[in-house]
């Protein structure tokens, strides 16, 4: 049976009709057993739609479909122009269809629609982006010997499969799948089962653009059962993950059997620190983008906040005023809106949980810290932004990613011993610091271990820059000319120049 279309009625006045079922070979299918799962809207609990739930047979009818593409289909003979054309016409039909994804990721996530629209913006210059490196990226001839020419090549990995988060859903799927496309692969993504709307929306935009069937193939659902299935398939040589540390090591086990080449963003704890000379307002803004943007949904969110003592009392004072000011809550298509529900129950029931943690620990309750007051009809995952004082470094708000609106600050006095506690955690993905002294700002940037560093900004972060962590915060770098390595493989060719005749 095929899967049906659904129109939905977006709050903002949009209409948009998706296909709800498995994308396979450039088709809609149904999932082989019709098994379904709600999407819901986190801002009013009701159930938005119900989608295909792919199975491990059905993730691996997506796998051969790919497997197909890559080893007799006519994708084999597409060269790197044509497929920088194919993503650049992807890029074009994104950007025709920006507000319509926009809204869609809106609605799924209960992300600000001005922030869901900033999103889209990206995803569509992520695919023209790869689609400009498309042919643009080989290898070396490498001097030896006069008897012998030696160079490498670049070539594809073959089937490769992506996994992604809820929290940015279709920047993920461009950073991903922008790279994985412009080398050559042929992929299965799978979505996460909190935000699978707006990948079916950029499924047939895939055919409109002219990509071969079975070059991309899309299988929403359940990570512990389509995901786990990806991951351990024989046929696929590549995962690149998005998503939390628990999971990226689950995958990075699955994928062991076959020797399977892995990237992984996982969690983070990032620290900031500000010092007694930062500008203040501008670290008033980042700091506080840091810990709320994206209601603090964000993997490089800088939720532990180290403060110089000398500015401490102030910075608090002036940060809960700014706080009051911006950080209004509300529906995720109010135009006024800063915070927006969170994804899920679990994960509001998550955060709550973290208020309870601290308070007994003993960390002081600076602001927030409960559900959101005026939530329309007593409904919706809203939390209140909060923030914490007087935390230590052995309380669990100091250690546990959180991911919610929720800061923790606290005092320091000494630059070494600042350092020291900012680094000993498990997590290495980002970190900021605020100084107006730059010889201090570059010291200090080359002793936190972190993949990345703000110097006096927070999750200012760039697709043409190199992206990812260190320790338990992921494995390889997205964005930039580093995704193109993380996609290829570099084959050595030796050619032998002198003929020998030793009969
Ligand atoms: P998650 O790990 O629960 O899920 C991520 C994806 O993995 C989903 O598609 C899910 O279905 C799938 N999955 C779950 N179990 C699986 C399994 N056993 N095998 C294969 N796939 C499986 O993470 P989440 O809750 O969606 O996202 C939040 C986490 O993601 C946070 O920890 C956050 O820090 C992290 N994140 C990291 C980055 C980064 O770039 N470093 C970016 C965004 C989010």
């Amino acid at each position: 049976m095929a899967p049906p279309t659904v129109t939905l009625k977006i709050p903002n006045g949009k209409e948009v009709t998706i296909n709800t079922g498995l994308f396979i070979n450039n088709e809609w299918v149904s999932a082989k057993n019709d098994e379904k799962f709600a999407s819901i809207n986190p801002a009013t609990e009701e159930e938005i739609c119900r989608i295909s739930k792919a199975s491990a047979e059905d993730v691996d009818r997506a796998v051969s479909a790919a497997k197909a593409a890559y080893e007799n289909g006519p994708w084999r003979d597409v060269d790197g122009t044509q497929r920088g054309r194919l993503l650049l016409k992807l890029a074009d039909l994104v950007e025709a269809d920006h507000e319509i994804i926009a809204s869609l990721e809106a609605l799924d996530t209960g992300k600000t629609f001005s922030k869901a629209m900033k999103d889209i913006h990206e995803v569509f210059e992520v695919f023209r982006y790869y689609g400009g490196w498309a042919d643009k990226h080989y290898g070396q001839t490498i001097e030896t010997a006069k008897n012998k020419f030696t160079y490498t090549i670049r070539e594809p990995i073959g089937v490769t499969g992506a996994i992604t988060p809820w929290n940015y859903p279709l920047i993920m799927v461009s950073l991903k799948l922008g790279p994985a496309l412009a080398c050559g692969n042929t992929c299965i993504l799978k979505p996460s089962e909190f935000s699978p709307l707006s990948a079916l929306y950029l499924a047939n935009l895939f055919v409109k653009a002219g990509f071969p069937p079975g070059v991309v193939n899309i299988v929403n659902g359940d990570g512990r059962e389509a995901g786990a299935a990806l991951s351990e398939h024989p046929d696929v040589a590549k995962i690149s993950f998005t998503g939390s540390t628990a999971t990226g090591k689950l995958i990075m086990k699955a994928g062991s059997a076959t020797m399977k080449r892995v990237s992984l963003e996982t969690g983070g704890k990032s620290p900031v620190i500000v010092f007694d000379d930062a500008d203040i307002p501008n670290a008033l803004k980042w700091v506080y983008y840091g810990i709320y943007a994206n209601q603090g949904q964000i993997c490089t969110s800088t939720a532990r906040i180290y403060i110089h003592e000398k500015i401490y009392d102030d910075f608090v004072k002036r940060f809960v005023a700014y706080t009051k000011k911006h950080a209004i809550v509300g529906d995720q298509f109010k135009e006024e809106t800063f915070v927006g529900p969170l994804i899920s129950k679990a994960q509001f029931d998550r955060v709550l949980n973290y208020v309870q943690i601290a308070k007994d620990e003993g960390a002081t309750l600076i602001s927030g810290g409960g559900v959101f007051a005026d939530r329309p009809g007593g409904k919706g995952y809203f939390v209140q932004p909060t923030l914490f004082g007087d935390a230590k470094p052995e309380m669990r708000i100091s250690k546990e990613e959180i991911f919610g609106p929720f800061g923790v600050f606290f005092k320091f006095s000494n630059t070494d011993e600042v350092i020291k506690i900012a680094n000993n955690t498990k997590y290495g993905l980002s970190s900021a610091v605020f100084t107006k002294d730059v010889v201090r700002a570059i010291r200090v940037s080359q002793r936190l271990q972190s993949g990345m560093v703000w110097i006096n900004s927070s999750n200012n972060s760039d697709y043409r820059v190199p992206f990812g962590g260190i320790k338990e915060s992921g494995i390889g770098r997205e964005c930039g000319e580093s995704a193109l390595e993380e996609n290829s493989i570099l084959k050595t060719i030796y050619l032998n120049l002198e003929m020998t005749n030793d009969e």
